[in-house]
């Protein structure tokens, strides 16, 4: 999970918002609540906030990605508008651009009705997740315990095997760059010509480049990957290194 920024009200939220709103009021007071309301009418008048521009100012938001497990879609099912206070029980904040998350089918799925009102999870474009969160090993763990941690990781499944999976592969390939990234620094040391010493740098510089790449804010699981990287010492040597050359 990373810290998202939350993009501008789309129009056609704002234009619509209310008259969606109301007409869904009148309902509730009409069946007397939001589950007593037939599933037909109901699903046709929350249905509006699954509009195409409002997934996509949340979509744009995230890099594509799912704002708890930071999976792309095909991994986890398709990403959707999420309610972070689920519109079953907060059902005034149906149509609230800050209710909104863009979520995969499967956090989506194991969220599901959880109150967070009452019982509270990590939402990204409030909270920075690297505060509350770390990662041990291919777990992603609550610094310190933290309730809200411990509450977000089980409500929305974070150590499920679907992500233990794809962090375990990443890691591998985490694993290998470490290594061959310690190597090239020994290699650089032991170099005796400046033009030997500036190929190696080239080297070293191409390899944290495309390191970075993976554990940029658009690529998938790069909490995970940043996280990573922030404790691996070859490439915070290696980091060093080219900024000391670079002067
Ligand atoms: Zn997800």
């Amino acid at each position: 999970m990373i810290k998202l920024v939350r993009r501008g009200k789309p129009g056609i939220l704002e234009t619509n918002q209310g008259v969606w709103q109301q007409a869904l009021d009148l309902a509730i007071k009409k069946y007397g609540g939001y589950g007593s309301i037939p599933q037909k009418e109901r699903e046709s008048l929350v249905s509006h906030y699954r509009h195409e521009k409002i997934k996509e100012g949340l979509v744009e938001s995230s890099g594509e990605k799912c704002a708890f497990c930071e999976s792309k879609p095909g991994e986890s099912g398709n990403i959707e508008v999420e309610h972070f206070l689920p519109k079953s029980i907060y059902p005034s904040l149906t149509f609230e651009w800050g209710n909104f998350l863009p979520s995969c089918r499967k956090c989506n799925g194991s969220k599901s009705d959880h109150d967070t009102g009452a019982d509270p999870i990590v939402n990204p474009y409030d909270i920075d997740p690297d505060s509350v969160f770390y990662y041990r090993d291919i777990q992603i763990k609550a610094i310190g315990d933290n309730v809200l941690g411990e509450t977000t990781i089980r409500v929305c499944g974070l150590n499920s095997v679907r992500l233990m999976r794809p962090r375990a592969e990443i890691l591998v390939a985490l694993h290998d760059f470490s290594e061959s990234i310690r190597e090239a620094i020994e290699d650089y040391r032991s170099c005796t010509t400046e033009l030997q010493r500036t190929n190696r740098a080239r080297k070293i510089y191409e390899s944290i480049e495309r390191i970075e790449l993976i554990s940029s804010r658009d690529e998938r699981y790069s909490g995970f990957c940043k996280s990573y990287l922030q404790a691996c010492e070859p490439y915070c040597e290696a980091k060093k290194l080219i900024a000391e050359r670079n002067g």
